[in-house]
């Protein structure tokens, strides 16, 4: 037919042109290695983008070449997210919390051609440059400015991309077998940019002059795509370096004055911890919001924060393959404005997807009614979720046979549409033929006024197969044993659910990303036999 749209490409140099133009003042805010506040603008680092994808050219890389990074979350960093994939190249964030081999595994299998790396982080890259194909090296505040010089950023013309070429790579943390490549096309990151811009929270809500933190990451899942939403929508940008401490990252909100930040429950609950020992000693009141995912959210948490704090914290689910975001805990209707025990039951769920994110659970063939309690496999689709993996044809299993991606999550869903997260398929405790979910036994437990974290694991059982074991981190001067601990639970859940054993330890491990690293916890306590109760 006739009369139709035009067929206008969803590309990153769009992005890059409306952040110069229309928001060139707009502040990047970067939290140096000496604690010092380094301050630039969209106009200086857009330029500075234009100038890098000119350079990389001249490097005599070619269209569709990996360009990795190994850095902290900065300034130099934002320039590559838009320099290298506004280039024709595909920017290829390296985890610099894995171990080298996991990065020699990572890098040689994406083909990297190049990596721009953090001074400090040259030690790390040297472990394991020799195992990849790398060729060139930049090192920030160092040979890559004398990269960025080499080019004349007025002589970037916008390579002719197609939506759907490559822009991003990352791997997953393949907590289960090899890291996996998932690669995110030009479209697929505008898309969830704007995805995400859709919904709450650092949706439509932000404003010009609301600045926003991403902690999480930039070699996390595209720091779930806020560097990229935020130069869409010309948000001034605080970016927390290398300092990644409760109290630094409060000095940012505070002299930043932080409307919107986000990353993993590990780091909000030490937040949450220094804000109790002191209250008062911060002045946050620019903040509207803090997303909060990558792995449950406790309820006590979102419960504290808006208590004690007056803060709110809005979860999101997601993952890798999806973006990462996929649904967040926004409240519609009447439970915006429900009573507070009611919005935290919400809020301590995963949400409802945004839009385009389609849902279903399924056990087999069946997919499971919604109604909070049957569980199954959660499945996602949209145009942010992955199609496959990067040369990994021996996992096409991941996908259904009608296009939908398995997660690995075991959800319920609620009748009003919320994700109920109840455990990753690895980490499930099955216990005499049923599922019993960790992380609503963990959410009850950092409840408890003692506890500050709390991981339930699966450990074999002769009888019932597996038992679920409680490893506990009290709070500093606080007290409770295994029996307080059993008891406080007990109303809260059938008895088989209780766990058999509580462990009290002095941390719980965590993985690259910060998330409870379950499989450490299981290396530890499985080999002891539990006693059947
Ligand atoms: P990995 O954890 O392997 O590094 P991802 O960062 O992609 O990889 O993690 C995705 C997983 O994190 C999801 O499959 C899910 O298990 C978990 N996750 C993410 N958000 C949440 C949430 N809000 N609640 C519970 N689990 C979550």
């Amino acid at each position: 037919m006739d009369g139709l749209m035009m067929d206008f490409p969803l590309t990153l140099p769009t992005v890059l042109r409306r952040s110069e133009r229309f928001f060139g003042d707009g502040e990047i805010v970067t939290r140096l290695p000496d604690k010092g506040f380094h301050r630039t603008t969209y106009r200086e680092t857009m330029r500075r983008a234009r100038q890098l994808a000119v350079a990389l050219k001249q490097a005599g890389l070619e269209r569709g070449d990996r360009v990795a990074t190994l850095c902290w979350n900065h300034h130099q960093h934002h320039e590559a997210y838009f320099g290298i994939p506004c280039g024709g190249f595909v920017l290829h964030t390296l985890n610099l919390r894995l171990h080298p081999n996991d990065l020699a595994y990572i890098a040689d299998h994406a083909g990297d051609r190049a990596v721009i790396v953090d001074r400090s982080l040259l030690p790390l890259l040297e472990t394991f440059r020799d195992r990849t194909k790398i060729e060139h090296v930049w090192v920030v505040e160092d040979s890559y400015e004398e990269l960025l010089a080499t080019a004349n950023p007025d002589d970037w013309r916008e390579p002719d991309l197609d939506e759907n070429e490559a822009a991003a790579m990352c791997y997953t943390s393949g907590t289960t077998g090899m890291p996996k490549g998932v690669v995110y096309s030009h479209r697929s990151t505008v898309l969830h940019a704007l995805g995400v811009a859709a919904n709450e929270p650092l949706g439509l809500g932000v404003s010009l002059n609301d600045a926003v933190m991403p902690v999480v990451p930039m070699f996390h899942a595209n720091a779930w795509g806020y560097p990229y939403l935020a130069t869409m929508q010309g948000a001034k940008l605080v970016y927390p370096g290398p300092h990644l401490d409760p109290e630094t990252l409060l000095e940012n909100m505070v002299v930043e004055k932080v409307g919107w930040a986000a990353g993993v429950p590990t780091i909000w609950m030490g937040i949450l911890r220094l804000l109790d020992e002191n209250p008062g000693k911060w002045d946050l009141s620019a903040m509207k919001a803090m997303l909060v995912g990558g792995s449950a959210v406790p309820r006590a948490m979102i419960e504290g924060y808006e208590k004690r704090h007056g803060l709110k914290i809005v979860q999101g689910w997601g993952m890798t393959e999806t973006s990462p975001v996929a649904s967040t805990a926004a409240l519609p209707y009447e439970l915006a404005v429900a009573d507070e025990e009611t919005r935290w039951d919400f809020q301590a769920m995963a949400g409802i997807p945004l839009p385009f994110v389609e849902i279903r659970a399924r056990v087999g063939d069946q997919e499971i009614p919604w109604d909070g309690e049957a569980m199954g496999e959660l499945e996602v689709r949209g145009p942010w979720v992955a199609k496959s993996y990067f040369a990994a044809p021996d996992s096409a299993d991941r996908w259904t046979d009608d296009g939908w991606f398995r997660t690995g999550d075991i959800v319920s869903i609620h009748p009003k549409g919320f994700i109920q997260i109840k455990d990753r398929s690895k980490d499930v405790i099955k216990s005499g033929g049923e599922w019993i979910s960790s992380v609503d036994l963990e959410n009850a437990l950092m409840a408890h006024p003692a506890v500050a974290e709390a991981a339930v694991i699966a450990i074999p059982d002769e009888k019932w197969a597996e038992r679920p074991l409680a490893a506990v981190v009290l709070k500093e001067g606080a007290s409770a044993n295994a029996d307080d601990l059993r008891e406080f639970l007990a109303p809260q859940f059938a008895k088989w659910w209780l766990p058999d054993r509580f462990e009290f330890v002095d941390e719980i491990p965590k993985t690259s990303v910060g998330k409870f690293r379950k499989t450490a916890l299981r290396e530890q306590f499985a080999a002891e036999p539990a006693r059947t109760a």
